[in-house]
């Protein structure tokens, strides 16, 4: 029998191996294929190519694992075409796993041989017969036999050496314990019910997108839980997709109150031990609820109840990588395929899904109340040119310093302060300063492999590029004109923000809290329980404060730069503004005190802000929804983003120019560019881009193939495809 196996590198197409026995589409196997030794999938029956036979090599071996399922093939194949993506890569999303495939781990057992105590020469005794009885249905360890019958490990040995229990090898698999949907059930509010319920009857019912829309503190997460817990009362696997896994400390002890135990996790940052156990575990159904990022929606689920996207309106959901995609889209396709419903869970949902819902496409349950007697917060301008910061002397009397905190946010902060409450700074950018120059020659200090400025990380004493990584140690002197004390910082980082705090409160607790190349997720899990403890007075931080922490205490939020994010050009500048500042302003007030936000900004009347401000999201949707209508952007027409990059700048731009020149122009496909992108150089290669945008009833994938065949790429020139494009750099 000769079958297509699909392998997990950058082609379209199954190979052609043979098989001696069976073998059924979704069957896991191994092969080899050039000088490698690969798992693959069984894709097609029958041979596809024109090979001779005797060419067609046998499959090493067939792996004793649970096929992938009709259905998330279907789910591969939608996923590489959507984003034109190779469908080998995309299956490699869902094998990556190496130590799936490796022989497992075997345990020694013991079953009852058959032969009797008496054929075996042993007198009958009650431990014996414990021991016999025990094992009649399943085998055993050592300890569990001991425990399960009770008797001492010599009647074990000696039933052992006289040949009535014989050793067996019994994969050794890691215990998923199981959640338990009553275990502390929590008493809704009305509110809270009445969105539960509507949640819980999806379950079991097919497929349907459901949007979560609470505002910040309104226990979304409490009502969601009401749905897991229906899932898991069929029997049913939940997938709860979040966006940065690091951050769910918070989120995993309610699951734990909730339902007795951890669920299972999937994200980056585990070990090849635990991601094999886990995957084998989703896999054969025993792990009930995974919690995961983005990339645990690849996971091969045996028996997939219910998916849950929290706080999907959040960027991180986009990938752009190896194969680009939005996993909060692909999340809904998955469940399509599966036939089950799906729960979009935010405060801020983005203009896609608000478009959805009102088109009757999603469902819409809605939560305007915060819980208890939480109200939300007052949301405060404040109007840097009127209000100024003004010049901070430094404490030994050297000299002064900027400042980056108005008089108004100063004095908000120390009435805080002197209250014992706690406060929340946010600015989103990481390091001390975002640039630094000779005040002597003007020079500033550039990334070498980039278009970008090296920024000041004075606690790690490096200058890092935020694009690739490059770092170097903080230069004594100016590496131009070697002035020994021409450089300065300029701007400020979080960590300048919290020098100031430290220079103007010495006795107030200040943390800093920024996903850095220099901090990882045991420092931000100690930081964030500091905080809940009421251990901090000030915390500083960048966008990781948005992501739906709660922090009763919490009274004041000053945002240190409001215009920040609207100076992007991209599509979703504003909206991605909104999300954000109205995410950190959610952190405040959601105890029993109210909330205020500072907002400091040079552009007061910015539109975007005065929505804010006046916490009217309905506002900014329309407004949002009017721009992205006249310009037909998504979603009311689609975007494809084509980037070419290559080490010669000279081949890349030509390849760039040959691009426009064949580019597609119609009354409905319009094609900018191409223009050397924003980052012109990353990681020392050279790029340009074009944006390829379409009435909404095209299939831009197929504009895009048809365009991209009509241009010979050389072989150093990378042309990467970017359907619905998030970034723009
Ligand atoms: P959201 O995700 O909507 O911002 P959360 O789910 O984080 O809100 O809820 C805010 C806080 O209120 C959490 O501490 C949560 O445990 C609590 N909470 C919400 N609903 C209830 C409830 N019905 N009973 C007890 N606590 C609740
Ligand atoms: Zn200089
Ligand atoms: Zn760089």
């Amino acid at each position: 029998m000769i079958v297509g196996v699909l392998l997990p590198l950058p082609f379209n197409e199954p190979f052609d191996y043979r098989v001696e026995g069976e073998a059924a589409p979704g069957d896991l196997v191994r092969v080899s294929f050039g000088r490698e030794v690969l798992p693959g999938v069984v894709w097609t029956i029958g041979k596809s190519s024109n090979l001779d036979d005797s060419k067609i090599k046998t499959i090493i071996e067939k792996f004793n694992l649970p096929p992938l399922s009709a259905e998330l093939r279907k789910f591969i194949s939608f996923v590489a075409q959507y984003n034109m993506a190779p469908l080998g890569l995309v299956l490699k999303m869902v094998i990556s796993v190496r130590g799936v495939f490796d022989d497992p781990k075997m345990n020694v057992m013991y079953e009852l041989s058959g032969k009797t105590l008496a054929e075996a020469k042993l007198k009958n005794s009650d431990a014996r017969w414990r021991v016999m009885d025990f094992l009649k249905f399943a085998p055993f360890n050592r300890q569990e036999i001991a425990a399960g019958a009770g008797v001492g490990q010599s009647v074990i040995k000696t039933m052992i050496d006289a040949g009535v229990l014989r050793p067996v090898l019994v994969e050794a698999k890691k215990d998923f314990s199981v959640p338990n949907p009553v275990f502390q059930k929590v008493k809704l509010t009305d509110e809270q019910e009445a969105a539960a319920s509507l949640l819980v009857s999806e379950i079991g019912n097919g497929f349907n997108v459901t949007l979560l829309d609470g505002v910040t503190g309104s226990g979304k997460t409490e009502v969601y839980f009401e749905a897991v817990a229906k899932a898991l009362e069929q029997g049913r696997q939940v997938l709860i997709m979040v966006p940065e896994i690091g951050l769910t400390a918070q989120w995993l002890k309610r699951f734990e109150k909730r339902f007795g135990v951890v669920p299972a996790k999937w994200h980056s940052a585990l070990g090849n031990r635990e991601r094999t156990d886990t995957w084998k575990a989703v896999a054969e159904g025993r792990a009930k609820v995974l919690v995961g990022a983005r990339s645990a929606l690849f996971l091969p689920y045996r028996n997939l109840g219910l998916i849950v996207v929290d706080e999907s309106h959040d960027q991180s959901f986009k990938q752009e990588d190896a194969v680009n995609y939005q996993g909060r889209d692909m999340a809904v396709v998955r469940a399509k395929y599966e036939q089950i419903p799906i729960i979009l869970s935010t405060a801020t949902p983005d203009l896609e899904t608000v478009v959805n819902v009102e088109e009757g496409k999603y469902d819409v349950v809605e939560l305007h109340n915060r819980f208890a007697a939480a109200v939300l917060p007052e949301i405060k301008i404040i109007d840097l040119k009127q209000d100024k910061p003004l010049r901070l002397m430094r404490p030994d009397g050297s000299g002064s310093e900027p400042s980056w905190l108005s008089p108004t946010l100063t004095e908000a902060l120390k009435e805080n302060l002197d209250k014992g409450e706690q406060s929340m700074l946010f600015l989103n950018r990481r390091g001390y300063a975002p640039l630094v120059i000779c005040r002597d020659c003007g020079h500033r200090i550039q990334c070498p492999n980039c278009t970008a400025w090296l920024t000041e990380h004075r606690k790690a004493n490096r200058l890092i590029c935020h694009h690739c990584g490059y770092m170097v140690p903080i230069p004594q002197e100016c590496p131009e004109c070697h002035s020994p004390n021409g450089l300065t910082a300029c701007g400020p980082g979080v960590e300048r923000v919290a020098e100031e705090i430290k220079y103007r409160f010495p006795l107030a607790r200040t943390k800093v809290l920024s996903s850095d190349f220099t901090t990882n997720f045991q420092e931000v899990s100690e930081v964030i329980a500091a905080m809940e403890r009421g251990e901090v007075d000030i915390l500083i931080g960048t966008q990781i404060l948005a992501k739906g922490h709660h922090f009763p205490a919490l009274t004041l939020v000053g945002i240190v730069d409001a215009d920040l994010g609207l100076m992007g050009s991209d599509l979703r500048a504003a909206e991605r503004t909104f999300q954000l500042l109205s995410q950190v302003s959610g952190r405040a007030g959601r105890g029993e005190k109210k909330g205020t936000v500072y907002l400091q900004t040079l552009y007061p009347e910015n539109a975007v802000l005065q929505a804010l401000a006046a916490n009217d999201r309905c506002k900014f949707i329309e407004l949002e929804k009017k721009t992205r209508r006249i310009l037909k952007m998504p979603p009311f027409g689609k975007l494809a983003a084509v980037i070419v990059s290559g080490p010669n700048q000279e081949e890349t731009e030509k390849t760039a120019i040959l691009l426009g020149q064949n580019a597609p122009n119609t009354a409905y496909i319009s094609t900018l560019g191409p223009a050397p992108a924003p980052i012109f150089m990353l990681r020392n290669k050279y790029r340009y881009r074009l944006l390829l945008k379409t009435a909404k009833n095209i299939k831009i994938q197929d504009v895009v193939r048809d365009w991209l065949k009509r241009v010979r790429v050389p072989g150093r020139v990378r042309v990467e495809v970017d359907i619905d494009p998030y970034s723009f750099y």
